[in-house]
């Protein structure tokens, strides 16, 4: 496709005919050009003094139903690439480039695009389970609201296998599914997510998770022969503040310097422990460690030779320091952290997964409002987009060596830094819209009839996420009225 403008257009079609060839008197006068919009389609006509039609010329191929495939194109890739209908109408103001009309959009994307995308994702999950369908999985589970806390209308809940990196399941939980508490939108997403992927016979061992109570307690009572284990990073940063917040009272002031020190021990531990009790002792040695003392009854130290700096650094002092100990071995000791061990053995991370997260601001971007089928479809679009760019070579500088690239995580405060990949070709894109013509070419009834809404459409529980309607524009706009000229809305007389 092109961008071509009227004129040259109508230059190219002074090339072909130039006197009126319509052949019921021989006229043969000259021809001027009309021209006319329908859509994103321009018009060219050939017509003569006397109004003969010489020939008639359309900048789109039509399909079944005259639909003009540049409108259906269009509309498709507005989608596909993430953009909202209403910025492109926008471009086109300002370029004077005529766009398919809004309802147009909504009727394609109502009628044809979504089922397609749908489709075309059961297609996907279903090859990609086949591939892992003999193994034992580790997932990694989290979920992303399209605003944050309270006011999320939506939750994406995804489950990634661990190994291959892939997406296995996207649910999309909207508010009023929840009765309208945004903070149970992630409980239900996970629920949902684990459904999907038991269902259809995936035999998931293990579930890594964010330290979310919701989650632990539906792993608990529903999934109880499943190990669960936490992301360790979550872990540490919950403990780096609970030591910062200690370190930061004068008396335990000398805690500060071994901050960070006890946050890599933590590591260390969840990497290196096996079991409960293993566990246990190695996070207690750090107790002794920064007292100087790497020999005790029970242990030892792990690390060799110490460096200089860590040499001479200084120690706490066993009996001037007692306080600042005792309080670190109630923080490090402390039950609740105990009894999350189980969940920190198997030293898993679902960083992989809040890149995805990130990604899908690319299809959904914040402040607009999507109905749920088109919200969940853009969900899926990422998801899409995500597994068919995962093996993509590593891009590397003039010296061989990988470029990196950052990414940040504000659920959880995370930076990742992941290799630059080669670019993306999105060529699953053709098959898409291929089958999205199709679905529209085997419509016989056409898009102007009106689309129930899906069986489990939150819409169906409530029209608007206020749970009732709204009143109606008219008696807003007289309430506000009256408001600014201070005459009440309501006399009484
Ligand atoms: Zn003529
Ligand atoms: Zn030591």
């Amino acid at each position: 496709m092109a961008l071509c403008s009227v004129e040259q257009v109508k230059q190219l079609a002074l090339t072909s005919i130039t006197t009126c060839i319509a052949d019921s008197d021989k006229c043969g006068k000259p021809v001027t050009l009309e021209h006319s919009f329908v859509g994103s389609a321009l018009y060219v006509k050939w017509v003569c003094d006397s109004g003969h039609v010489s020939n008639t010329w359309c900048s789109q191929p039509i399909l079944n139903r005259r639909l003009h495939s540049g409108d259906f194109r269009l509309a498709m890739a507005i989608v596909t690439s993430g953009n909202n209908f209403g910025k492109i109408e926008m471009l086109g103001k300002h370029l004077n480039l005529k766009m398919l009309s809004r309802t147009s959009f909504f009727q394609i994307q109502g009628h044809y695009i979504v089922p397609t995308i749908d489709d075309f994702w059961k297609d996907h999950q279903t090859r990609v389970l086949d591939s892992i369908r003999n193994k034992e999985i580790v997932v990694l589970g989290d979920g992303r609201n399209d605003s944050p806390g309270y006011c999320a209308q939506y939750c994406t809940y995804t489950l990634m296998d661990s190994e291959t990196k892939k997406i296995l399941t996207i649910k999309t939980v909207d508010k009023r599914e929840t009765d309208g508490k945004s903070p149970r939108m992630e409980t239900e997403g996970f629920r949902r997510a684990m459904s999907d992927l038991l269902q259809k016979g995936i035999n998931v061992k293990e579930v890594v998770t964010d330290a979310h109570t919701g989650i632990g307690a539906v792993m608990k009572g529903t999934y109880p022969a499943l190990s669960h284990s936490h992301d360790i990073w979550h872990a540490a940063k919950n403990l780096s503040k609970k030591l910062t917040k200690l370190g930061s009272l004068r008396k335990h002031a000398a805690l500060q310097k071994w901050t960070k020190d006890i946050v890599n021990h933590f590591w260390f531990t969840c990497r290196t422990a096996t079991d409960h009790r293993q566990f246990v002792e190695l996070l207690r040695g750090v107790l002794h460690h920064i007292t100087g003392d790497h020999e005790w009854a029970l242990g030892c130290c792990q690390h060799g030779e110490l460096s200089d700096s860590d040499r001479n650094k200084p120690w706490l002092d066993a009996r001037e320091d007692s306080d600042t100990i005792k309080e670190l071995a109630n923080i490090l000791l402390h039950p609740r952290l105990l009894s999350k061990v189980k969940h920190y053995l198997n030293f898993r991370s679902t960083a992989d997964l809040e890149v995805f997260h990130q990604h899908i601001l690319m299809y959904c971007a914040k402040r607009y409002a999507y109905t749920p089928p088109v919200y969940r479809i853009r969900n899926v679009l990422a998801a899409l987009d995500h597994n068919f760019h995962l093996g993509r070579s590593v891009k590397t500088k003039p010296d061989g060596q990988i470029q990196y690239h950052r990414c940040f995580n504000k659920k959880s405060g995370r930076w990742t830094v992941f290799p630059v990949k080669e670019e993306k070709d999105y060529s699953y894109l053709k098959d898409l819209t291929l089958q999205a013509l199709l679905k529209r070419m085997q419509d016989r009834r056409g898009m102007k009839r009106s689309r129930d809404l899906e069986d489990a459409d939150p819409r169906r529980i409530a029209r608007t996420i206020m749970g009732q309607a709204p009143p109606p524009t008219a008696q807003l706009a007289a309430e506000q009225v009256s408001r600014f000229s201070g005459t009440p809305a309501f006399s009484s007389n």
